[in-house]
Parts: C-alpha cells; sequence; structure tokens
C-alpha cells in the first residue's frame, strides 16, 4: 500500500496548527502513523499522550573535540575555524560543540595526530510511543542544538518505514512553524500540505510566503483558516485573495473557547470542532486520494 504524506504547516506558531492536527489525527481513526516535527517546541504529544516505547539519542553532524593533554597550544585551530567554535583556557584548545559545524578544516590544520578527531554528541532524543490514534514519533532537540532539519529528516523517514512496514495508508506530521530549514525539511517530497493561517494581515503574509516556498517544492496546498468569526471582514478578504490565488481553502474554524480549554487540559478538542472539521478532512482525504477512515 502506497503512504500518503500530508504535512500541516503555518507560517508562526500559536495558529492552531497543533490543534489541527491532533483533531486530524483523531479523525483518521487509527489509520495514521503520526509524526511531531516540531522539534524545537514539540507539543503535539501533550494532547495525544503516547506511551514510549523507545528513546534514543540523536546527533547529527560529527563535531570536532580536542584532546587537551595532546595540544601545544599552537592556535592554527583557532585561526582556521570560521564558526568561532574554538576558544583557549589555560593555554590549549576547547571546542564550543554548539557552534561547531562540524567543518573538520581544524583537524587537517593541527600538527599533533590525532589531537582533535571528528566525533558524536547528543544533539537529542527521538521518541517512538504508542497512543490511541496510531504510533507516534517525535523528537526534543536540545537549548542550542544544531541540525534540526536532519533531525526533521530523520522523525519523518523513521515514521515512514513504520507506515510502509505496518501497512498504513497515511503519514501525518506537524511540521515546523515558519519557513527556516525545519520547516522545508518537513515538506519535501509530501503529497499535500494544510497551512493553518488566521485572517489577519500578517496571516495572509505568512501563507504567502509559505506558498512561495511550497510551490518551489511542488508541494500543493490548501488552506484552514482559523478563528474565522473573530475578523469577518478579514476572514471575507482572506478568502476571496485565496480564490484569486488558487489556493483551495479545505476549512473554516470559529474561534471556540471550550476547544482552547479542553486543550490546555491535554484533551483533543475534536468533539468542539468535529462539525467545522468534517468539511476539511473530507476535502484532505480527497485531495490525496484517502480512503474514508
Ligand atoms: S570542525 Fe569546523 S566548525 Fe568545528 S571546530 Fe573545527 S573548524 Fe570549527
Ligand atoms: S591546532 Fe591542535 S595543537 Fe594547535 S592549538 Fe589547536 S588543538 Fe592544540
Amino acid at each position: 500500500m502506497s503512504v500518503k504524506e500530508i504535512v500541516v504547516l503555518s507560517g508562526k506558531g500559536g495558529t492552531g496548527k497543533t490543534t489541527l492536527t491532533s483533531c486530524l489525527a483523531a479523525m483518521a481513526g487509527g489509520k495514521a502513523v503520526i509524526a511531531d516535527t516540531d522539534v524545537d517546541a514539540p507539543n503535539l504529544w501533550i494532547p495525544l499522550h503516547p506511551e514510549n516505547d523507545s528513546d534514543e539519542p540523536f546527533h547529527g553532524m560529527d563535531v570536532a573535540m580536542v584532546d587537551q593533554s595532546k595540544c601545544i597550544g599552537c592556535g592554527r585551530c583557532l585561526r582556521t575555524c570560521r564558526f568561532d567554535a574554538i576558544a583557549f583556557e589555560n593555554n590549549v584548545a576547547r571546542v564550543d560543540t554548539g557552534f561547531c559545524e562540524g567543518c573538520a578544516a581544524c583537524t587537517m590544520v593541527c600538527p599533533v595526530p590525532n589531537c582533535i578527531t571528528m566525533d558524536k554528541v547528543e544533539k537529542g532524543r527521538v521518541y517512538h510511543g504508542v497512543t490511541p490514534y496510531g504510533p507516534m514519533w517525535h523528537a526534543r532537540l536540545n537549548p542550542g542544538g544544531e541540525n534540526s532539519g536532519m533531525l526533521v529528516a530523520q522523525l519523518r523517514a523513521d515514521a515512514r518505514r513504520e507506515a510502509e512496514e505496518k501497512g498504513y495508508g497515511l503519514l501525518l506530521v506537524d511540521g515546523p512553524p515558519g519557513l527556516a530549514c525545519p520547516a522545508i525539511s518537513a515538506m519535501t517530497g509530501v503529497d499535500l500540505a494544510v497551512v493553518v493561517t488566521e485572517p489577519t494581515p500578517s496571516g495572509w503574509h505568512d501563507l504567502k510566503r509559505l506558498s512561495e516556498v511550497t510551490s518551489r517544492f511542488k508541494v500543493p496546498i490548501g488552506v484552514v483558516i482559523n478563528k474565522t468569526d473573530l475578523a469577518p471582514e478579514q476572514a471575507q478578504r482572506m478568502r476571496d485573495a485565496c480564490r484569486e490565488e488558487g489556493f483551495a481553502i479545505f476549512g473554516e474554524l470559529p474561534f471556540n473557547r471550550r476547544a482552547a480549554e479542553e486543550l490546555a487540559d491535554r484533551r483533543i478538542p475534536l468533539d468542539q470542532l468535529r462539525e467545522p472539521l468534517e468539511a476539511a478532512w473530507s476535502a484532505i482525504r480527497e485531495r490525496v486520494g484517502l480512503e474514508e477512515a
């Protein structure tokens, strides 16, 4: 069975991306593998309650390490590093692994054999868990940890492998907010990006910018407009603008205080949002050719 992959994106955090993803996960009726790729600030686990059965380190790229007992303090590595990752303490070199980009240039200029070596450093953790809605892959990047794009790619690959091996038809990805490397890593090659936005000028601006990136990667998008009832005129402008740009509107969600309360109470607010979400879920399924759950 071919696995359809859908990523939920937003131009910025706080637009309702996780609310929507959690509801879609519940609506998929146990037929999806779920991946939270917002590795800098993961929170899909809060309403989905995964029971983790695996917890592995994430290393990213190798970084430089100095064996200070061998260092003769010549300073060549310090002068070579373009990332200010090397400092001196007590006349010997030390690498700040948080800044090291793994280029290995310092290892080439060091005159002492095996004084600087490239090695792995834990940058975060990767978890696999079981939820009432399907298996879930999620991760946590250490504060200041680099390679979040690489971690996103790893999560997607792990989740896809499980979906293929176990016959799941859908891989549902909660993407990172924004347009940086992690978001690009989450959208490349997916079957559909569902973009959550709000009816404000900045929401439209974010949606436009995101659509420029998705179109560059040939990723089709559909839009879910959140909190439409809070700004009816802006919502109408956004509908008109989406129509002009050719963006499919999959659905609209009203602001719902009970939904916010349920999410704060670590529950998926599907009962509060089911009615407006039915149309969106149906449009999403139709767009990717997914059978009803
Ligand atoms: S590997 Fe590159 S970035 Fe890291 S410390 Fe060496 S020169 Fe600097
Ligand atoms: S190049 Fe090697 S020996 Fe020289 S300061 Fe750096 S680590 Fe020490």
